[in-house]
């Protein structure tokens, strides 16, 4: 069969799943239009290790697709939003060195603007079509944990219709793939457009990246839970207490003491708690939000 521009990655993606030998041939690849109109593929890579064959890390990341700077220099997170990631990086205590980069997809999408390049967001066709590469990725490098940044990247693994307001920062479980957590992309952060937003959007991200690094070291703590149950209809009434509260009354406490739930310990910014005999984690909202709504367990 040709190798044509509608077939996907597939036939481009070789049999040898080193890095090196992937990176090489990615540049090759037709699979679809965008390769028409980038400098180069931007591959995964790692900070250090580079000539590492099948390295072994704990955190593989995912963004969304190469920005104008990665496309000139053919590396991935080197230009702002980069930057930036390394910061949070930093303050989530995560060593940069030990994490595996990419993107869902791995040319340059983009429209001209005057003298500029502006990102154009990639449609579901070039994401199939390039989902090969990534899948490449995962089967060579092997992570315990999958960091999504961004919708796209979180839409590609956890499906359409996951919302990355409402579910960031939970740890998903899909099957064949590590754990995954999604936060906001960093180009998301610098886009904001107020300074409140941006640091908003910043400490959400932060605080996610600490969650993942928490997660590696004890992922006991985030099993989910499947046992809790409990009628659909008290949803409103759980999440309506907290807003319904006294001045000096802790929500918190009204919430677990009416439904039964026993708050164990914040940890980080986690929180456990102990339904029956089961012991559960997360915000308090998303894990009730999750259980009744069956999207988790
Ligand atoms: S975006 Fe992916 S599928 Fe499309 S040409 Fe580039 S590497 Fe191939």
């Amino acid at each position: 069969m040709p190798k044509t521009a509608t077939n996907g990655a597939a036939a481009f993606v070789p049999g040898d799943r080193s890095l090196p030998v992937l990176r090489k041939a990615v540049q090759q690849c037709h699979g679809c239009d965008l390769y028409r109109h980038a400098t180069q593929a931007v591959f995964g890579e790692l900070e250090t290790h580079e000539d590492a064959t099948r390295p072994k890390v704990a955190m593989m990341m995912i963004g969304e697709q190469p920005g104008d700077q990665e496309d000139r220099q053919g590396r991935p997170f080197v230009g702002p939003a980069g930057k930036l990631l390394d910061q949070c990086l930093d303050e989530a205590r995560i060593d940069r060195d030990a994490v595996y980069v990419t993107n869902t997809v791995k040319h340059f999408k983009w429209e001209p603007r005057g003298k500029l390049r502006i990102h154009k967001k990639p449609g579901m066709q070039e994401i199939r079509a390039c989902r090969p590469w990534l899948q490449a990725e995962l089967e060579t490098v092997r992570p315990r944990l999958i960091v999504c940044l961004g919708a796209v990247a979180a839409q590609s693994l956890l499906g359409s219709k996951f919302r990355l307001t409402q579910a960031h920062g939970e740890i998903e479980e899909v099957k064949g793939l590590p754990p995954i957590i999604a936060t906001l992309h960093p180009s998301a952060v610098l886009r904001a457009r107020t300074d409140e937003d941006r640091h908003r959007s910043r400490e959400i991200l932060v605080a996610d990246l600490k969650r993942a690094a928490d997660y590696l070291k004890h992922p006991q703590r985030y099993n989910k839970c499947s046992m809790i149950k409990a009628p659909r209809q008290q949803l409103p009434a759980m999440l309506a207490a907290p807003q319904t509260a006294l001045p000096g009354d802790n929500p918190r406490a009204m919430v677990t003491k009416k439904f039964g739930l026993e708050d164990l310990e914040v940890h980080g910014d986690r929180e456990f708690y102990r339904y029956g005999n089961a012991i559960f984690s997360g915000r308090l909202e998303a894990v009730l939000l999750h259980s009744f709504n069956g999207l988790v367990v």
